[in-house]
């Protein structure tokens, strides 16, 4: 295994999460090289190199880290990456949720230009890239593993290697995010019923997480985000609904049924055609209002 000091790193995209895990990185390893298309300066995290362009910090570093918010944002990092004049990047390890198909092309077009690409999406939330404690879903040969472990250990506790064939940790990460995305509908359907029976939310919430309808929405996102009426767990309606596109795009692939999937996806996906990139856990009060149209 390599030390983290070995390694001249770059993070691209520092946004709500990957400007935590950025955070992370940079206080374990002393010159992190970050790029934004939105503004550097103002989101590099203390400690790190601010970096003009993709162009310029891929002539500073041999491993990329990103956390770009789909695929095409992803390709577009990829051609600045491949056409950079005196690029050093060897490994770019890609923590963005793109989905089975994007990593299988972003994974083509970078091994043309002779660079090894791994899909390692992450999840836990803001508050766990802040804390660490994400997990990481890693997809790629165990050599490459072995040499990316302090990085990864920087910014998470749970590291798994979910696969050797890249795309296989976007699957992993699909499968999570569909059980997430049915967890908040669902336990917004079901707790706008108590509330509507005059039972309050925080009654409901506490029977809950002793009991069987326990799950992420009841435990995290409603007493920490809803309860409060604050809606601020960093995570946009515009991601969730991309993610569970990406889900019933790869089951349609399948051929593979979808009775619960088509329900949850139409819903996520009028939230965010009412509300914009609305915080995902807005879709309490749209749920409760009736603010859905039925299929
Ligand atoms: P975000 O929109 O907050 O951040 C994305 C960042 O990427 C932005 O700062 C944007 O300026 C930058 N960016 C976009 N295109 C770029 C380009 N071409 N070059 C350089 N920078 C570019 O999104 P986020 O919430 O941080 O999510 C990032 C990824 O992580 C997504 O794929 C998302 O699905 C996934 N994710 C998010 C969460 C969460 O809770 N927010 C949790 C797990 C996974």
């Amino acid at each position: 295994m390599s030390t983290l000091s070995e390694l001249a790193i770059g993070f691209v995209g520092l946004g709500n999460m990957g400007g935590p895990m950025a955070a992370n990185l940079a206080r374990g390893h002393g010159a992190l090289r970050v790029y934004d298309q939105a503004g550097t300066a103002s989101r590099a995290p203390d400690g790190s190199v601010v970096c003009e362009s993709v162009a310029g910090l891929s002539a500073q570093v041999d491993t990329v880290s990103m956390c770009l918010p789909d695929g095409r944002a992803g390709l577009s990092v990829a051609r600045e990456i491949l056409a950079a004049p005196r690029s050093r990047v060897r490994t770019v390890a890609d923590h963005s949720t793109v989905g089975i198909a994007a990593a299988e092309s972003l994974h083509r077009c970078f091994a043309d230009g002779g660079i090894e690409y791994v899909d390692a999406p992450v999840s836990g939330g803001t508050a766990g890239a802040a804390k660490a404690t994400i997990s990481v879903m890693y997809a790629g040969s165990a050599a490459t593993l072995e040499r990316l472990r302090p990085v990864f250990a920087t910014m998470s506790k749970h590291v798994f290697h979910i696969g050797e064939t890249p795309g296989q940790g976007q699957a992993m990460k699909l499968v999570n995010n569909f059980l997430s995305g049915v967890a908040m509908a669902a336990t917004s359907e079901a707790v706008a019923f108590g509330v509507g029976r005059g039972v309050s939310m925080r009654t409901i919430l506490d029977v809950l997480n002793v009991s069987t309808g326990r799950n992420t929405a009841t435990s995290d996102k409603f007493p920490n985000r809803i309860l409060t009426e604050t809606y601020d767990a960093g995570f946009t309606s515009t991601l969730l609904a991309k993610d569970l596109e990406l889900y019933e795009q790869a089951l349609a692939n399948d051929g593979a049924a979808n009775p619960v999937s088509a329900t949850v996806v139409d819903l996520w996906r009028q939230l965010d055609a009412a509300e914009g990139p609305a915080d995902f856990t807005r879709i309490y009060p749209f749920v409760r209002d009736r603010r859905y149209r039925k299929a």
